[in-house]
């Protein structure tokens, strides 16, 4: 239930476009001074529920509280949060400074304070000796900050930004990715963040809440997340897994006509077993043992390696599918590509899932 560390709450959220439903029912508790990122694919619903947060489009069902209070009766300027989106320019005809000044004469502040908080935020994303320039003359990254430094200059106690880095290149869009950390830190203000990039999220990132299919299937912090995935959608979104899938049945879980160990139950008979790389062993080919506690063991082989620096990354061909396994450098075997290898897990190293994707498939596996 809502208290007093939650600054927003969506309750059964719904967006629905004539027949076809946008966003299903959510229900989401955003953290005072949280940075919370909205991650899944494209067409998940991510930018749905940002709109209806930021009061660019009507809800057909359900209720959204600011500090406690009904969100819905107000006009998006009156909601008085922050909002860079891509759609969201610049006034071209205006200078960086003009810009970042708009909202505060919007709002009517007096020139002096106007001025000082103009500077305040053009100094937070460091365009300072830029503030006569006109959009036109800046870099497609320094033009986003100035879109930020807006957003940010009436100090709203949520800034909503949806893929603000999408158009970006990847080493601007990292550097980007440190620089609204250390802004969230600074501020101490609640972010909410749109991406599609896993790697994005866990960046930067306090919780993510995983979209799929108009619905948040799992919200947790990065960790949460990778280690303890709820469904098998998040558990392949976030990171890298091997994923068995295979039917259970009175505590037995078979694929490809084998018996598997597993720990944990699930309520369906279709079944998955994800499996993070660092969790799978990998024997030599001499057959170097595996430690007793993998009980589960495939043989398979070598079809790729990588060298990762610290680590070593093998995808193993089984008659499973393709299993992906990691091993620190300094405990590396000496396998090579081609060699017939056994790979082997703990039970209670792996996650088993409902299987929802495949319940009228035959057994197979990825
Ligand atoms: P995301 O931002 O996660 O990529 P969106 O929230 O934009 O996804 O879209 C969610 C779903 O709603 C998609 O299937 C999209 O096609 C649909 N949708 C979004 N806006 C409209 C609209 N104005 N009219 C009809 N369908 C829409
Ligand atoms: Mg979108």
């Amino acid at each position: 239930m809502a208290d007093d560390s939650t600054i927003l709450s969506l309750q059964g959220l719904t967006k629905r476009y004539g027949d076809a439903t946008a966003l299903e029912h959510v229900d989401l508790d955003v953290q005072r001074g949280e940075f919370l990122t909205f991650l899944g694919p494209s067409g998940s619903g991510k930018t749905t529920t940002l709109n209806l947060i930021a009061g660019f489009i009507e809800a057909s069902e359900g209720s959204m509280l600011l500090d406690g209070a009904p969100l819905e009766k107000l006009q998006a300027h009156e909601r008085n949060l922050g909002v860079v989106f891509q759609h969201y320019a610049l006034f071209p005809h205006m200078t960086v400074r003009a810009n970042v000044e708009f909202p505060l004469k919007q709002r009517k502040m007096s020139k002096p304070e106007r001025v000082s908080a103009t500077d305040a935020a053009m100094e937070m994303v460091r365009l300072g000796s830029y503030a006569e320039r006109f959009p036109r003359q800046l870099s497609g990254g320094q033009q986003q900050r100035v879109a930020l430094a807006r957003a940010l200059v009436y100090r709203p106690p949520i800034l909503l930004m949806d893929e603000p880095l999408g158009a970006l290149d990847k080493k601007l869009r990292e550097w980007l990715q440190l620089e609204l950390r250390r802004i969230h830190r600074e501020l101490g203000s609640t972010f909410i963040y749109v991406t599609h990039d896993q790697e994005e999220a866990l960046v930067l990132s306090d919780r993510i809440a995983v979209f799929n299919e108009g619905r948040i299937e799992q919200i947790g912090t990065a960790h949460e997340l990778y280690d303890a995935p709820e469904t098998l959608f998040v558990g392949r979104f976030i990171g890298e897994a091997t994923v068995i899938q295979g039917t259970l049945a009175q505590g037995r879980f078979s694929a490809g006509g084998r018996e598997l160990q597993v720990a944990g139950s699930i309520a369906s008979q279709r079944g998955a077993v994800l499996i993070r790389p660092e969790n799978l062993h990998i024997s030599d080919a001499a057959g170097t043992s595996l430690p007793e506690r993998a009980v589960n063991r495939i043989e398979g082989t070598i079809e790729d390696m990588v060298y990762l620096g610290p680590e070593r990354k093998y995808n193993v061909t089984t008659e499973l599918g393709v299993a992906i396994v990691r091993v620190p450098e300094r405990e590396a075997a000496a396998a090579r590509i081609g060699d017939r290898v056994l790979v082997g897990w703990a039970p209670e190293d792996a996650v088993l899932l409902d299987d929802a994707e495949s319940q009228d498939e035959p057994v197979r596996a990825i």
